[in-house]
């Protein structure tokens, strides 16, 4: 189990939690998606963006934040009107993995607390096998996936003692997309994540702001 270095950068567990980083980080996403980017510009700004947005771990609020004891869940934080695009929070309990799986649309992924391992897989001879190296990512990294630049990946929490999360992008409504999971033996199962949630944070509320100008 590798120890963490202690990093600098503002802290969870502050009293009150300002969601104005993560309404910062949808509405300059809004934007980049605005000017029609091809793929490698959508990820290297948008990866750009989310890395800013994990620089700090200080405006998630707790109920996004909460591990199940059975399984990995995803809480949707914000859908774009058009679904262009979908922010979750993706909270790993100790030890917990993903089977093998696809996502069929861009995804960044921004290490927020903790840390998890993703593993790239690639067809050969009808079978899927580990492809290159694992991606260790630790707080304030980025990864990206997608079907141009490699879809099919493994991921688990790099902890058997902690809770690990990570903030993740993806070009559609993500929840809501037909995906797939592919079984050792062979294969492929179709499937829908869904959400954990069914209320979402509040970015919209900015009357502090209008009343302290
Ligand atoms: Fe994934």
């Amino acid at each position: 189990m590798p120890e963490l270095d202690t990093p600098v950068r503002p802290a969870a567990g502050a009293a009150t939690r300002d969601i104005a980083p993560l309404r910062d980080f949808v509405t300059g996403f809004g934007r980049l998606l605005d000017g029609a980017p091809d793929e490698p510009r959508l990820l290297a700004e948008g990866g750009a963006l989310l890395r800013r947005l994990v620089a700090r771990d200080d405006w998630l609020p707790d109920a996004f934040a909460q591990p199940d004891p059975e399984r990995y869940r995803q809480f949707l934080l914000h859908a774009d009107s058009t679904e262009r695009f979908s922010v979750v929070s993706f909270v790993w309990g100790p030890g917990q993995a993903t089977p093998i799986h696809d996502h069929t649309v861009w995804g960044l992924i921004g290490m927020l607390r903790g840390a998890e391992v993703s593993q790239g897989y690639a067809e050969r001879g009808g079978a899927w096998a580990p492809e290159g190296e694992a991606v260790r990512l630790l707080p304030g990294d980025v990864e990206a996936v997608s079907p141009t630049v490699g879809d099919v990946h493994r991921v688990h929490n790099l902890f058997d003692d902690r809770v690990s999360i990570s903030i993740h992008v993806y070009g559609a409504n993500i929840g809501a997309v037909r995906r797939h999971t592919y079984p050792a033996e062979g294969g492929r199962k179709a499937f829908v994540s869904g959400y954990s949630n069914t209320l979402l944070p509040n970015l919209w509320d900015r009357s502090a702001e209008l009343r302290a100008a």
